[in-house]
């Protein structure tokens, strides 16, 4: 999973609060606001529930463990290639016990071709030896102890949270930050900015899902470069001022991611 680019600027008007420091004193505010009303927010994820009823994210895991490595390899790399590395890995290695005692000299031969593998490989025996004496060897369902596991940050914890244990976290990837700011839905010069606001705005009932709607959505349609508004199913309700079509695809479920 890309890390979001924090430097870029938003497309969205809305201003980012401002840090603390500069010279004209302001009240402190939230995040900035979603330019939509909450009944076109709910518009949005009604149609991403009937596109992908059953939302999968695309990482290979056989058990919470494997799933909480895999998303540490995932920074600033690809699912796919994270997945080519990680078959082989995961038949050897599918528990804390069995990871730390390949090594991180195995495991580093396993993930050479995904970017940073010497640095992961040593996270990923540093956080399977915290497991095994911190938890039992059972990856927690709590943020705060995971985010003490080495190279385990807010979005891996959240990935974990919401894929492991059905938590409706947000962990706002490039594609999400993407969105964010460029519909004007979540606005936010960082990552926890537009979290904050996508966690407030979503109705609750669809926040389980709404982190791989946004991500497929993102990845598949709404794309970096040249977003593909023809094939879009909330093209009428989109703001975007650079939006090439103003209607929607048609509302059908998929059958690919
Ligand atoms: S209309 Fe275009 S810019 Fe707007 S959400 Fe859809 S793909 Fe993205």
């Amino acid at each position: 999973m890309t890390k979001p680019k924090t430097k870029k600027r938003p497309a969205a008007k809305a201003a980012g609060p401002k840090r603390s420091g500069a010279k004209t004193k302001r009240r402190s505010a939230g995040p900035p606001a979603t330019i939509y009303s909450p009944d076109e927010i709910g518009e949005m994820f009604r149609r991403f529930s009937i596109q992908r009823p059953e939302p999968k994210g695309e990482l290979e895991h056989v058990n919470a463990f494997t799933l909480l490595v895999a998303v540490v390899l995932s920074a600033q790399a690809t699912d796919i290639g994270v997945n080519r590395a990680t078959r082989a890995l995961f038949e050897v290695a599918d528990t804390p016990q069995k990871m730390a005692a390949l090594g991180e000299e195995r495991v580093g031969e396993y993930i050479r071709t995904i970017g940073l593998w010497r640095n992961k490989a040593k996270n990923v025996i540093a956080l399977s030896q915290a497991l095994i004496a911190e938890h039992d060897s059972e990856v927690p369902d709590d943020r705060d102890a995971l985010t003490k596991l080495p190279g385990v940050g807010r979005k891996t914890a959240n990935v974990v949270l919401n894929m492991a244990f059905g938590q409706p976290t947000m962990a706002v990837d490039t594609h999400i930050f993407r969105i964010g700011n460029r519909l004007g839905l979540a606005p936010g010069k960082t990552p926890e900015q537009v979290e904050a606001t996508l966690v407030r705005v979503i109705p609750e009932h669809y926040l389980r899902h709404a982190h791989h709607w946004l991500i497929l959505h993102g990845r598949y349609v709404c794309k970096a470069r040249k977003p593909d508004c023809e094939a879009c199913v909330i093209a009428d309700l989109c703001r975007w001022p650079e939006k090439s079509c103003n209607s929607p695809a048609p509302l059908v479920e998929l059958q690919t991611p």
